[in-house]
């Protein structure tokens, strides 16, 4: 079954936040989703696909594509597709070993997955060595809103949802502590930075947050390679650290983890090489002890692969529902919400769904 044909398909789609009532600057001016679309189409006629993730570099990632990627792929057999993985990171290492790059193969390899699991007539996770259905727990990852009101009435929101664990992307005490007094005692509330602080900066923002008994701080240091103080940040404070969206390979992950940076890895599939690449990284977790937690802030076949992963995972963590309402849906709605705190994993072959081709046609920009 050989490579035939690759069309990288660009999308815009405007999102909403849930709020109105703040200036739309910094951070809140983010109000448009990126896609990058990977659609491959072989000789057997068996199509896949992929999901390159693009947000805010959607333009480089689709020209990694065609130029770098897709050249050296067309003619292969589709259904090689860890051999191609390692081809290609070997062929294209000079140029990143985390980034674009890697965001390209990534796409690629979520396609070629879907085409082999259709190859097979069987739903991705089966595939992967999965028979049943368990439930994964969800967890709501808010918007940041830099505004207490703004992340109480989110946060009451998420729980009228069913949500019991809930994700802050703020950086300020106040707003946490809004969160903390609305979500009650019961609810794990977890925060993610991105990256804000220096080392010292990072040790007193976890002190002043512990008091509010988060879960977990995401990404406090910058640089996130700097796995040495996150490790330290963590014996120091005793607040537990999750990092892993912005590493690459399961090289990075093993540095980081062995480094004792993270309680929590956080491969995102469409960034880290694809599902052939989280594999290990979830392999790699789980023999280190550390709990794996995926990054999945997506609403395409990106998406569907972090489910169908999850259910070939013993010990997967959670799935991440990040809290924007896309004016378009590639997928039916209702599996990108929870149902009794999980979401329903289909039993269609491949990632399970066919992306909405008039959705494409509607939001694609060439
Ligand atoms: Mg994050």
């Amino acid at each position: 079954m050989k490579i035939e044909h690759i069309e990288v398909i660009e999308m815009e789609m405007p999102f909403d936040k849930g709020i109105s009532k703040k200036d739309q600057v910094g951070f809140l001016n983010w109000g448009k989703l990126d896609f990058c679309l990977v659609k491959v189409e072989t000789s057997s006629g068996i199509t896949g696909w992929g999901d390159a993730f693009s947000f805010q570099c959607r333009r480089p990632v689709a020209e990694a594509l065609k130029h770098m990627v897709i050249p050296r792929v067309i003619g292969k057999d589709a259904l090689d597709v860890v051999n191609i993985n390692s081809e290609l990171q070997q062929a294209l290492h000079l140029f990143g070993r985390y980034g674009i790059t890697m965001f390209a193969i990534s796409g690629l390899d979520i396609a070629l997955w879907d085409i082999a699991s259709k190859a097979a007539g069987l739903p991705l996770y089966q595939f992967l060595g999965a028979s049943r259905i368990k439930n994964v727990p969800a967890y709501a990852s808010l918007f940041r809103y830099e505004d207490p009101d703004c992340v109480g009435d989110r946060v009451d929101f998420a729980k009228n949802l069913g949500y019991e664990k809930i994700k802050l992307h703020e950086i300020g005490i106040d707003e946490v502590r809004a969160a903390r007094n609305t979500a009650g005692e019961e609810a794990l509330l977890m925060v993610d930075v991105n990256c804000p602080w220096t080392p010292e900066e990072a040790r007193i923002m976890a002190l002043k947050m512990k008091q509010f008994d988060i879960h977990w701080l995401e990404e406090p240091i910058n640089p996130p390679e700097d796995f040495d103080s996150l490790a330290k940040l963590a014996s120091d404070t005793g607040v537990p650290i999750a990092a892993g969206e912005n590493a690459c390979t399961a090289f990075e992950f093993k540095k980081m983890i062995r480094s004792g940076a993270v309680s929590f890895a956080q491969p995102s599939v469409a960034k880290v090489g694809g599902i052939t690449e989280f594999r290990k990284i979830a392999a790699l977790a789980e023999v280190f002890g550390t709990q794996l937690m995926p990054h999945s802030p997506y609403f395409g076949p990106g998406f569907l692969a972090t489910l169908h992963l999850a259910q070939s995972i013993a010990n997967p963590g959670w799935i991440e529902r990040i809290f924007i309402e896309p004016e378009a849906a590639l997928y039916p709605r209702e599996i990108f919400d929870p149902v009794g705190g999980s979401f329903k994993v289909s039993n269609g072959i491949g990632l399970g769904f066919e992306p909405d081709l008039d959705v494409v046609k509607t939001y694609r920009l060439d």
